[in-house]
């Protein structure tokens, strides 16, 4: 029996790969012109990692961590997000004695146990920035306009940004308790996980989907009028510079984010492209998570974006597949002797910089000539024995047909010119 891919999975073939190549070389130039380095971490980490820095009480560390137990007896998962394992990575090589603030960006496959959908898989793509170091507004503003930035490089029209702010330690407290009143006597009409959460994390009712949910909390009262002087501050200076820097964003107050470990500013971006599961990705600031994965305390912000989900809103967009890379020149040839010759100018050529290949299948040459033509080679290098008597190849030019014996040493130079 022939075995398959585990579900959940893809094999991005040619084809299709030109269009990751093309968000990859966006992500990287877009990276360069804000200033981030690249970091690449293990594909899996301890177990503990995760547990501490995403929060024992998540969906992800719950249900969907591909955990295993390795041959040395240590807990080992799949990264499922980025963020912990650069912050880990952050601490470990102290790369905040180079001067904060340290800008990083990552990109890379992440393990999430999950029910597989349109855009949605089991081993998944993200492209992330974790900024360590700096409280300032400006910073937060950054992160989100990266991200825009890239939606628009990429021709997604519809990206739409989202901002909250959830408070910090000092003020979420008293929002959560006033959120818990204001829903005492309802409780039992919130749906099963909700009437969970309203205990652990009341927050997340505010984004349930839920029509029951959505109804029961229509009315509660936003954390705007809770937050302390700070992340009030915080949060109208976030909006001043995300209008200075020409972002349209709406401001949600039932946007919460999965994670624990945000503070202050989260922020989404959907693209209505995408249908009910609209998410492009999103962020916020987590200014306690590096001391919670045991480090000093140091104020960050980062966000990711799923690659699968962009690829996905650029097709359903229309946004052009940049066409794969062909060969430009076809050696063609007939004969042990004539072969030998062929191989010789095949390197030559490549060492050039010239796409370039030969026949490998014994093929006359009039079958070559047509592989040639198949492969949208734009010149044909045809060394015959008539040729090669003379120390020559017939180089020609596979749209119009003129053609033109050259010197075998300069067959080189000659497609050189040719194709400038
Ligand atoms: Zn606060
Ligand atoms: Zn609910």
């Amino acid at each position: 029996m022939q075995v398959t891919g585990p579900r959940g999975t893809n094999d991005i073939l040619p084809g299709d790969v030109e269009r990751w190549h093309l968000v990859e070389e966006r992500i990287r130039s877009l990276c360069r012109i804000y200033g981030y380095h690249e970091i690449r971490t293990p594909i899996f980490e301890h177990t503990e990692l995760f547990v501490r820095g995403i929060g024992e009480a998540t969906d992800i560390v719950e249900k969907e961590m591909y955990t295993f137990t390795d041959k040395g007896d240590r807990s080992i998962t799949l990264r499922p997000e980025g963020t912990a394992p650069v912050v880990r990575a952050y601490l470990e090589h102290k790369l905040y004695a180079a001067g904060n603030p340290t800008k990083l960006y990552y990109l890379g496959p992440m393990f999430r146990y999950e029910r597989p959908q349109a855009g949605r898989y089991r081993q998944f793509t993200q492209f992330g920035v974790e900024v360590f170091g700096s409280r300032h507004p400006a910073v937060d503003a950054e992160a989100i306009a990266l991200p825009v930035h890239l939606y628009q490089a990429l021709g997604i029209k519809d990206a739409r940004v989202q901002i909250n702010t959830i408070g910090c330690p000092e003020c979420r407290p008293a929002y959560r308790q006033l959120l818990k009143d204001s829903l005492r006597d309802r409780v039992d009409q919130l749906c099963p996980s909700c009437q969970r959460r309203y205990e652990r994390n009341p927050l997340r009712l505010l984004d349930c989907k839920e029509e029951s949910c959505r109804r029961v909390t229509a009315d509660v009262p936003t954390i705007y009028d809770s937050l302390c002087e700070e992340c009030r501050d915080h949060f109208d200076r976030l909006q001043v510079y995300l209008e200075a820097a020409g972002i349209d964003f709406e401001v949600n107050p039932r946007l919460v984010r999965g994670f624990d470990y945000y503070t202050k500013t989260v922020f989404e971006f959907s693209s209505s492209s995408l249908g009910a599961q609209d998410a492009l990705g999103g962020g916020g600031r987590y200014d306690g998570l590096v001391e919670e994965v045991g480090g000093q305390p140091t104020p960050g912000i980062g966000f990711a974006v799923g690659i699968d989900r962009i690829l996905l809103a650029m097709e359903r967009q229309g946004a052009a597949a940049p066409a794969p890379d062909g060969v430009k020149v076809f050696i063609a040839s007939l004969g042990e002797a004539a072969t030998l010759a062929a191989v010789t100018l095949l390197s030559q050529v490549r060492r050039a910089g010239i796409p370039a290949e030969m026949d490998y299948l014994g093929r006359s040459l009039k079958a070559q000539l047509k592989a040639a033509d198949k492969s949208r080679a734009r010149y044909a290098v045809i060394v015959g024995d008539a040729e090669l008597a003379k120390e020559a190849a017939v180089v020609r030019n596979l749209a119009t047909g003129e053609q033109a014996e050259v010197s075998l040493a300069e067959v080189t130079l000659h497609l050189k010119e040719a194709l400038k």
